[in-house]
């Protein structure tokens, strides 16, 4: 893997990274984190990726006890370590981490006094070429997304459980990635990427009160449908829709748009990626790279 980790300000390399084991974010699960990548050198979408940090953060009653510069300080610190970012022409894959920190084994807050906060950093890996030439297959899968009273699928929380379980079975089932449902049996969303479907030209995402995570890049589609001229909104989405769906695609932010041309033993539209998708994939790649060679010449 060869990852650079900063744990708690200090940049050690992959094996040396460690963290107690009374960290309530092992003991417990209580943590939230986010995924960024580079586009020329620079965290894509950094300040949107903060707010949903601290919103997550807020949900679980945790305080991101540094502000946004510094963290941004220690990506950059961390991405040198690594020999990956600003004018190294390798791209690279961030994940911070915010967890409970260091305490004695009880839910009460106030016994960790301390969060403790992570940035693992490694080389970027894109989707391979295939997976966007050719689509991919995904796995209606049967495991539910988190009722939002429970832990809210709005958390970017550490505590996966419920989304590796899903991914899991689809990996069973020979699949990209898994789609699930919410306790209504609408479509929510993937195990980690947001889901989409083309019908008559239109892309359509499901609504976030269905109960997903507000992913970055789903957000960003809509800005990027404006550019190119293709509609974006969301609705309410079922089965059917996605099996009768002119196209379909999973966004996330490593994986920008992937198109999905199968779901279990269903051909998705024509069987290959569609236009809409090819469009929507081509403007938001666009828009990434004009966005960050703009902050690149800033710096
Ligand atoms: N949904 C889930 C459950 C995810 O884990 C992710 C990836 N973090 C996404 C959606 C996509 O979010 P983003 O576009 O912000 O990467």
């Amino acid at each position: 893997m060869g990852a650079t980790v900063n744990v708690n300000g200090r940049v050690f390399d992959q094996e040396h990274a460690v963290i107690s084991v009374f960290d309530h974010g092992f003991l417990y699960g209580e943590g939230v984190y986010e995924t960024l990548r580079t586009y020329n050198g620079q965290p894509f979408l950094f300040d949107r990726h903060m707010r949903r940090l601290r919103a997550s953060a807020g949900m679980v009653a945790l305080d991101v006890p540094i502000g946004d510069a510094k963290i941004d300080a220690r990506f950059r610190e961390t991405m040198r370590a690594a020999g990956l970012g600003e004018s190294t022409g390798r791209e690279a894959y961030i994940r911070i981490l915010v967890t409970r920190g260091i305490g004695e084994l009880t839910y009460d807050l106030a016994a960790c006094p301390n969060p403790s906060i992570v940035v693992i950093v490694k080389s970027n890996v894109e989707p391979s070429r295939e997976a966007f030439e050719r689509g991919v297959k995904v796995a209606l899968v049967p495991i539910v997304r988190n009722h939002p009273d429970t832990v809210n699928p709005r958390i970017k929380s550490n505590n996966l459980l419920n989304n590796a379980l899903a991914m899991q079975e689809a990996f069973k089932r020979g699949a990209y990635e898994g789609v699930m449902r919410n306790y209504k049996g609408q479509l929510a969303e993937c195990t980690q990427s947001n889901l989409f479907i083309v019908k008559n030209g239109v892309a359509m995402t499901p609504p976030l009160d269905a109960g997903l995570l507000p992913g970055i890049t789903r957000e960003f589609l809509f800005e990027v449908g404006a550019d190119v001229g293709i509609t974006v909104r969301d609705a309410e989405l079922h089965d059917d829709d996605l099996l009768g769906a002119d196209e379909a695609f999973l966004t996330s932010t490593t994986r920008e748009a992937v198109p999905i041309v199968q779901v279990d033993d269903r051909t998705i539209g024509s069987g290959s990626p569609g236009p809409v998708t090819r469009a929507i994939l081509d403007g938001y790649r666009r828009r990434a790279q004009e966005l960050t060679r703009a902050v690149a010449r800033q710096t």
